[in-house]
């Protein structure tokens, strides 16, 4: 049993943490980080690390922004709370949605604020069943998302998530939510078939899963353009415009969760961009506040803001909402990030420095742990195997990936280990400097635990 600092040892008393093995928690202990800089954080032993996910995919412009909380003093200082509620506003919530909807350059035009991405899907479930019943059509409710998929932890979030942790012991996921194949092609591509054979094949299967439920009972697609916690698995480039066809034919409302891949992540201000997905609904949050302050946006087309706005009028409210809906202090950081983000040209840098990050990642491919190495502007990932020729994963499954992140910290990197699939998504600040320094203190890592 290892000694704890009286921190820690209160935080095991008292403090149950997120998507943590409670019972290993109480031998292994937390570690208490103190500070952050730039892409650096430092623990309260006075360890320094280099902060490869961005805290959880989200700390675009780095830790210690000034200009992020000289925004937060100030509108502290001017109004630190009012809601949003029945016909009240204030000047940031206002500021931010305009700011949004320029954003997308008017292809989205209204914006709902939630607290976390999870309230934000949460949101977006709802909105999909109220446009339904709005238009008459009450058993249109099916949300087809993806195995692998993820888009948080409320009971409908959890739900379209596609993850068995996310479900198992919590009675989940709801019958109304359906989960299509994870266009992973090294993982579930057949022997002989191309990429483009595969994404066909998928585009096959959703078709095959809408006819089957019936075109009408199915409302809508969830997914994230490249996805982040299942794996950071991007999809052929073929996919999504084959996916986008079979939602059109069948009148499903396309969602695209841009949780991580909004502001710039890809190298292009939307995941949707790159990929040429034209959302009915999409999902921000994180990137948006730097997450500086907890914020996310629903954000929604003309056609289905007017649909649930005339049903609002209908039923004389749309009776939905959080406390913190559009926070002044939330959405005052968010317009000053954003600022940032474009004064700065972060979402060019992800795309230069994203290239520079895939190429020096990718130059691991010949380590004997690496199966495959994937990505696209500042985010990455390496999956580890047993075998590389078999591609056969370790067992038990994550055995490997908990070596690498535990060693990974004394070389002075933070990781994310999804399994045995280990993360890259680092602030949007990030150098070419830093980026060689964090994939050699990666591959010394691997070299170390080999
Ligand atoms: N959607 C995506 C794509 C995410 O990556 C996440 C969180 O990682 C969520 C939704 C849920 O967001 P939150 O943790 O803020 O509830």
């Amino acid at each position: 049993m290892s000694s704890f600092s009286p921190a820690q040892s209160r935080d095991i008393k008292h403090q149950m943490h997120p998507y943590t093995n409670d019972v290993a928690h109480k031998t292994i202990g937390p570690r208490i980080i103190e500070r952050g800089e730039g892409i650096y954080v430092y623990d309260d032993q006075g360890n320094k690390f280099l902060e490869a996910m961005a805290g959880l995919w989200s700390v675009a412009v780095g830790f210690g922004e000034p200009r992020l909380v000289e925004a937060a003093t100030r509108q502290l200082q001017k109004l630190p709370y009012y809601h949003t509620f029945t016909h009240k506003s204030h000047s940031p919530s206002i500021e931010l949605a305009e700011k949004l909807v320029d954003y997308t350059q008017g292809r989205m035009s209204r914006v709902f604020f939630t607290n976390s991405g999870s309230e934000a899907n949460d949101t977006v479930v709802k909105m999909v069943w109220y446009y339904n019943n709005a238009l008459g059509r009450t058993q249109k409710k099916k949300i087809i998302s993806r195995k692998r998929g993820y888009h948080g932890v409320t009971v409908a979030s959890a739900s379209m998530t596609g993850l068995v942790g996310n479900h198992r012991d919590f009675d989940l996921p709801l019958p109304q939510m359906k989960h299509t194949s994870c266009p992973h092609f090294y993982r579930e591509g057949q022997p002989g078939e191309s990429e483009v054979d595969f994404a066909s094949r998928m585009e096959a299967e959703l078709e095959a899963m809408i006819i089957q439920e019936g075109p009408e009972t199915v409302a809508a697609f969830i997914g994230e353009p490249v996805m982040g916690a299942g794996g950071v698995i991007v999809p052929p480039d073929t996919y999504w415009g084959k996916i986008q066809a079979v939602c059109r034919k069948y009148d499903l409302l396309i969602i695209a969760d841009e949780v991580i891949t909004g502001f710039g992540r890809l190298g292009k201000r939307f995941g949707s961009d790159v990929y040429g997905i034209e959302p009915d609904i999409m999902v921000l949050s994180k990137q948006i506040t730097s997450s500086y302050q907890p914020l996310a946006a629903v954000m929604l087309n003309d056609d289905v803001a007017s649909v649930i706005s005339e049903h609002s009028g209908r039923l004389g409210s749309f009776g939905h909402g959080y406390t913190a809906s559009g926070h002044p202090v939330a959405t005052a950081v968010a317009i000053e990030n954003l600022n940032i983000i474009q004064e700065r040209k972060l979402v060019e840098n992800a795309a230069t420095t994203g290239a520079i990050m895939q190429a020096a990642l990718r130059e691991l491919a010949g380590h004997p742990l690496v199966g495959e190495v994937r990505g696209l502007g500042l985010i990455a990932a390496v999956e580890l195997v047993a075998d590389k020729e078999s591609r056969r994963p370790f067992d038990p499954l994550g055995k490997a990936g908990a070596a690498v992140y535990g060693r990974a910290h004394e070389n002075g990197l933070i990781v994310r280990a999804i399994q045995d699939t280990i993360a890259f998504c680092p602030p949007l600040i990030i150098t070419p400097e830093q980026v060689s320094d964090m994939v050699a203190r990666f591959a010394k890592t691997l070299d170390e635990v080999q």
